[in-house]
């Protein structure tokens, strides 16, 4: 079975549909971006994917096996998160929570995880610093962190690189890549339709009408993927080493 497998699903506040009709599914290893104007119930998917909203319609199913291992989040930043006084190392931490159930005191197992994400996000140095001392691309990777504290499977991200610099971006995109290509699938809400199509394995456009739903090859051909990629003119950086990466062969000669 998939990790996530939806069937005609609906979205829906206090019974007004948001979305209809959403198929889709996620398997080990791949790298969904969900794309769609603003309003089109993105947030809301990623919400009942967690279990925090509840559908209104169809069939959405969490494999047994991503349950087990648990699903890293990386909510949307909101400035009151931005403000949150918390040390780093606290943050990261409490991405465990999952897997040290009732335990009151971390495992050893459980500090070496959280010092692996840390390292793997290249933020050891900042472990005692207050997370609100920091620039946004520094707290970003801090939350990216703390959602792979969370799991070694499915992460899943609200809009990663929203209000970053060009260069915070691109790191961004970089680790999430990283740790796409170690095992852990991703599910990214994005309005960066151009880079997600540079990134992605696969596409979910949602819609309030109809989604589609296919490999980001199928999306670039597709007529909306068409006219998205006129309005945003696929402007791809760095595909190649991405796709190289996943691959497996980042480190040959690309000259
Ligand atoms: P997106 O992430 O694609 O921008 P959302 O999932 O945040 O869209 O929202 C989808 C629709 O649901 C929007 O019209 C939004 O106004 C509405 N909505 C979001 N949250 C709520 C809520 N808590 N109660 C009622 N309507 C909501």
């Amino acid at each position: 079975m998939p990790l996530i497998q939806a069937k005609n699903l609906t979205l829906a506040y206090d019974g007004i549909p948001v979305a209809v009709g959403i198929d889709f599914e996620v398997s080990e290893g791949d790298y969904l971006c969900v794309v769609g104007e603003n309003g089109s119930g993105k947030s809301t998917l990623l919400k009942a994917i967690l279990g925090l909203h509840p559908i209104a319609g169809g069939t959405l199913e969490i494999s047994p096996e991503a349950r087990r291992a648990g699903v890293g989040y990386l909510p949307q930043h909101t400035p009151a998160q931005r403000d949150f006084p918390a040390s780093v190392r606290e943050i990261v931490e409490s991405g465990c929570l999952h897997h040290a159930g009732r335990r009151p005191f971390f495992r050893c197992d459980t500090k070496n995880h959280v010092r692996t994400a840390l390292e793997r996000m290249g933020i050891t140095h900042l472990a005692n610093e207050c997370y609100r001392e920091l620039s946004g691309g520094q707290q970003q990777r801090v939350l990216l962190a703390r959602a792979y504290c969370a799991t070694g499977k499915l992460i899943v991200l609200d809009e990663p690189i929203a209000g970053l610099d060009p260069i915070a971006m691109q790191e961004m995109y970089r680790l999430i890549a990283e740790l796409n290509h170690g095992g852990v699938a991703v599910v990214m809400v994005s309005h960066d339709v151009a880079a997600a199509v540079g990134y992605a394995t696969h596409i979910l456009h949602v819609d309030k009408e109809t989604s589609f739903f296919g490999t980001t090859e199928e999306y670039v051909r597709s007529p909306r993927g068409r006219k998205f990629g006129c309005m945003g003119r696929w402007n791809i950086p760095d595909t190649r080493s991405v796709l190289d990466l996943r691959h497996g062969d980042a480190g040959g000669d690309h000259t």
